[in-house]
C-alpha cells in the first residue's frame, strides 16, 4: 500500500489508460496491421465475411508481436464447453530453429484452429454418435486478450462431425438468426439503412466473499460451493442493514483491486454495493452485445474468485451458499441495438417510432407467453432449484412484468379505449406519440421473472454461478420467430398500418394473460397465475421434458441454431449434471457427518458424562439436571442424525439402475434424495445449537457471514 493509502491504490496509471491495456482492440489491431489486412479483417468482423489464410497469417503474426512484447509467452483457445465454466490449453510461442535455439511463432493455422483433446468434455452423448475428438475455432468477433502471460483466443468448440459442443456457436447463431428477422421489421417501417441489429447484454452478477481460513475449513464449501449443514446464526438478513450499506475495508480492497483487472481486460465494470444477505455483494457492467457480454461475464467469475484468494478470501459464486438468507442470481438485461446505435426497445418520439416499438414488444409478449419453458429451462440447475420457488428470487411461475403505465397504453389498444383522463381520444398505432417510460416505480417489490425497464427487458431468473448463455440463446431465437411470423404476415399485408394495427391488438388479446404487474410471491398471484394457465415448474426435472417438446426441437431447427440432436445433448448434459451435483453433496453430507460431526458430537457426550460422574463423585447427584437434560437431547439427537445417515446412504446406494433413462435418475434424485438430505441436515443443525461451540467441528454461520 502506497502513500498509507488504506485501499491498496497502487498504480499510477489513470482508468482510461489501463482499461483494455491487455486487449487485442479495435485500436490495436489498427495501429498493429497492415492496412490492407485490418480492412480484410473488418470485413470478416462487420459483415461475416470468410477470413482468408493470408489474412490469418498477418494477424497471428501481429498478435502474437504485441502479446510477446506485454510478456506473454503462450497461447490459448478459450472457449465455453457445455458446463458452466470456460476451457483452455496452453501452447508456447516456441519454435526451434536449425542452430538450436528458439524463436516465437504462431501461424494464422494456429490462430484459426486449435485441437484440444476434448473426449473429456459433457457431450450429451453426441460423442457416441460422432468422432470423439473436437475443435476449436477462433471467434474474430471477440477480442483476444492476455491474461497470465497467455493470448487467449476467444473460440468455439465444434465436433469433427460438425456437431455443436459448446455454447458460443449456439448464441452466435441465435444473435444471427435475429438479426435477420429483426432486419425484415426493419424495412417493413422504411428503414433501408440498418445494415445489422445486435443483442445487447447487462448482467448484473451477484456473489458471497467469506474468510478463505475459515472456508478451508469446511468440506461442503470445499467439494459443493455451498454449506449443507448450518444453524442459523441469531442474526441473518432480517434488519435490512446489509443492503447498499457501507462497504467493510477488505471488501473495498477486493472490489478496487477486480475493477482494476476487469478494466485491463475491457470489461466495462461500472457499479458495486452490499447486496440483502450479510457477505453478499453485487457487480455490474456497461452492456455490451451479447457475444461479448457473454465472455465477458465468464472472465468476471473467474477473475473474482482468483483477486479473493489474492485477499485471503474465497468468492461463492453458488446460487445459495447459506440455507436462511437470500442466495445468487444474475439479472440478464436485455435490448436490441441497431449499428447505428438505436435500442429497439425504446418508445420513440415519432409516432411510426411508436408503431415499431410495439410491433417489438408484442414479439417479447408473444414469446414469452408461448415459450416459458424455454427460459426456466436455460436456468435449471440443481443449485438454482433452491432459489426460484423459494421466497428471495423470483417465483417460478413466468410472467412479464411492463408496469401500470405501459400496460394501460396496451389495454386502450386492445379496447379501442382512451388510456388517460387528459387524453380521452382513442389510442391508434402509429398515430399517437406514446408517453416516455421512466422504470416504473411498481416494480420496487422485484418479484418479476422479466420485467421491462424503460428500454430493455430484465430476465431475473439466472442463477449466479450459469453461464448467460444460454437464457439468451433462448431469448435471441423465440424472438427471431415471432418476428419472422410478424414479417411473413406484414410483409403480405395490402394495407400495412391496418396490418399492423390488427396485429399488435390480436397480440395483446391472446397473450396478455403472462402480464402481471403485482407481488409476484403472493398466495393471489399463484391462485391467478393457475387459472390464467400459466405454468409453474418449481425444479429442473419438473421442465426438461418440456424443453425437449416436438415445437421448441423445430424452432431451434427452423433457425439453424440446434439440430434435433444437439438439443437432446443438451438435455442428457443437464440431466447428468443435476444428478451428479446431488450425488458429490449427498456423498459429502455422509463424509461429513462420519468423519466429524458424530464423533466431535460424542466426545461432548463423554465430556458431559465425565462432568456428572464427577460431580457425583463428591456428593453433588442433585445438581446435575442441567448436564442431564443437555446429554439426553443430544443423545436422542444424535442417534436420530444417525439414523437418517444410515436412511441417506441406503438411498443413494440404490440410485444407479443401469440403462434407466437420465429422467427417472434425475427425478430420483429430486423426489428420495433430496428429501433424505433435507431430513439429515435438519437433525445435525438442531445437534449444532446443542453442543459447546468449541466442540463445533467447524466454523458456524456467525462465523461465516459475519467475520471479514
Ligand atoms: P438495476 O436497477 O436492476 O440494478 P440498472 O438500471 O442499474 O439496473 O441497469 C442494469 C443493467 O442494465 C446494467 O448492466 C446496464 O448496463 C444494463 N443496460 C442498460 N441499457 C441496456 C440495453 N439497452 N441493453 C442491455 N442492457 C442494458
Ligand atoms: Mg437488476
Amino acid at each position: 500500500m502506497e502513500n498509507g493509502c488504506s485501499q491498496g491504490y497502487s498504480s499510477k496509471k489513470t482508468v482510461p489508460e489501463i482499461f483494455g491495456s491487455q486487449v487485442f482492440n479495435d485500436d490495436v489491431m489498427r495501429e498493429k496491421l497492415p492496412k490492407d489486412v485490418y480492412k480484410s479483417l473488418r470485413k470478416t468482423l462487420d459483415q461475416g465475411k470468410d477470413l482468408d489464410l493470408n489474412v490469418a497469417n498477418a494477424v497471428a503474426n501481429a498478435m502474437k508481436d504485441w502479446a510477446v512484447e506485454k510478456g506473454a509467452t503462450h497461447y490459448t483457445h478459450w472457449f465455453q464447453p457445455m458446463t458452466d465454466f470456460t476451457a483452455e490449453k496452453h501452447d508456447s510461442f516456441i519454435s526451434p530453429t536449425t542452430d538450436g535455439r528458439v524463436i516465437m511463432d504462431f501461424s494464422g493455422k494456429e490462430l484459426i484452429k486449435g485441437e484440444p483433446d476434448a473426449s473429456s468434455f459433457p457431450s450429451g452423448g453426441l460423442r457416441a454418435t460422432f468422432e470423439a475428438r473436437g475443435y476449436t475455432a477462433w471467434d474474430p468477433t471477440s477480442y483476444a486478450f492476455i491474461k497470465d502471460g497467455s493470448l487467449y483466443i476467444p473460440s468455439i468448440f465444434c465436433s469433427y462431425g460438425g456437431e455443436v459442443l459448446d455454447k458460443k456457436t449456439p448464441l452466435l447463431r441465435s444473435a444471427e438468426a435475429l438479426n435477420l428477422q429483426a432486419l425484415r421489421i426493419l424495412r417493413l417501417f422504411g428503414d433501408t439503412s440498418t445494415t445489422r441489429v445486435t443483442p445487447t447484454v447487462g448482467a448484473e452478477q451477484e456473489y458471497f466473499l467469506i474468510d478463505r481460513k475459515l472456508y478451508e475449513k469446511r468440506k461442503d464449501l470445499r467439494f459443493c460451493g455451498r454449506t449443507l449443514f448450518g444453524a442459523m446464526p441469531p442474526k441473518g438478513q432480517e434488519m435490512d442493514d446489509h443492503y447498499f450499506g457501507s462497504i467493510k475495508p477488505r471488501v473495498a480492497a477486493f472490489m478496487h483491486d477486480l475493477d482494476t483487472e476487469l478494466w485491463k481486460l475491457g470489461i466495462l465494470s461500472k457499479t458495486k454495493h452490499n447486496e440483502v444477505a450479510p457477505a453478499q455483494h453485487e457487480l455490474a457492467p456497461i452492456f455490451a452485445s451479447v457475444n461479448t457480454a457473454t465472455d465477458h461475464n465468464q472472465l468476471t467469475m473467474e477473475i473474482m474468485k482468483n483477486v479473493a484468494a489474492r485477499h485471503g478470501l474465497v468468492c461463492l459464486l453458488h446460487e445459495k451458499p447459506f440455507e436462511g438468507v437470500n442466495g445468487s442470481g444474475k439479472h440478464n438485461n436485455w435490448s436490441l441495438t441497431t449499428d447505428s446505435g438505436k435500442n429497439l426497445l425504446s418508445p420513440g418520439k415519432l409516432p411510426h417510432e411508436n408503431a415499431q416499438f410495439l410491433l417489438f414488444l408484442a414479439a417479447v409478449i408473444k414469446g414469452v407467453d408461448e415459450y416459458p419453458e424455454l427460459l426456466r429451462a436455460s436456468v435449471a440447475s440443481a443449485g438454482n432449484d433452491h432459489r426460484l420457488g423459494g421466497n428471495e428470487a423470483p417465483p417460478a411461475t413466468i410472467s412479464i412484468f411492463l408496469g401500470d403505465e405501459l400496460t394501460g397504453i396496451l389495454d386502450a389498444l386492445e379496447t379501442d379505449t382512451g388510456y388517460d383522463s387528459k387524453d380521452q381520444s382513442m389510442m391508434e398505432i402509429g398515430v399517437h406519440v406514446l408517453p416516455t417510460f421512466p422504470k416504473d416505480t411498481t416494480d420496487r417489490n422485484r418479484t418479476s421473472p422479466f420485467a421491462f425497464t424503460g428500454n430493455k427487458f430484465e430476465f431475473r431468473m439466472l442463477g449466479s454461478q450459469l453461464s448467460i448463455a444460454c437464457s439468451n440463446i433462448m431469448i435471441n431465437t423465440f424472438i427471431a420467430d415471432e418476428l419472422r411470423q410478424f414479417a411473413d404476415e406484414l410483409e403480405k399485408a395490402d394495407d400495412f398500418k391496418k396490418a399492423l394495427n390488427h396485429l399488435i391488438k390480436r397480440t395483446i388479446k391472446n397473450h396478455k394473460r403472462i402480464i402481471f404487474n403485482g407481488d409476484g410471491y403472493s398466495q393471489q398471484w399463484r391462485d391467478e397465475a393457475t387459472r390464467r394457465g400459466l405454468l409453474s415448474l418449481s425444479t429442473t426435472v419438473d421442465v426438461m421434458p418440456l424443453y425437449i417438446q416436438q415445437k421448441n426441437l423445430d424452432l431451434f431447427a427452423k433457425h439453424h441454431v440446434y439440430t434435433n440432436t444437439e438439443m437432446l445433448s443438451r438435455y442428457e448434459v443437464i440431466l447428468e449434471t443435476y444428478c451428479k451435483t446431488l450425488h458429490i453433496e449427498a456423498q459429502t453430507m455422509i463424509d461429513m457427518v462420519q468423519k466429524e460431526i458424530l464423533p466431535a458430537v460424542s466426545s461432548f457426550t463423554k465430556t458431559l458424562a465425565d462432568t456428572i460422574l464427577a460431580k457425583q463423585s463428591v456428593g453433588l447427584s442433585l445438581a446435575c439436571t442441567a448436564e442431564h437434560d443437555i446429554l439426553s437431547s443430544i443423545s436422542a439427537k444424535l442417534d436420530e442424525s444417525y439414523q437418517h445417515l444410515k436412511k441417506l446412504e441406503a438411498i443413494l446406494g440404490d440410485c444407479k439402475t443401469p440403462n434407466e433413462p437420465i429422467l427417472a435418475e434425475a427425478e430420483y434424485y429430486r423426489s428420495s434424495v433430496i428429501p433424505a438430505m433435507n431430513t439429515l441436515r435438519a437433525s445435525v443443525d438442531t445437534l449444532e445449537t446443542l453442543i459447546a461451540k468449541s466442540s463445533w467441528p467447524m466454523p458456524t454461520y456467525s462465523e461465516l457471514l459475519f467475520e471479514i
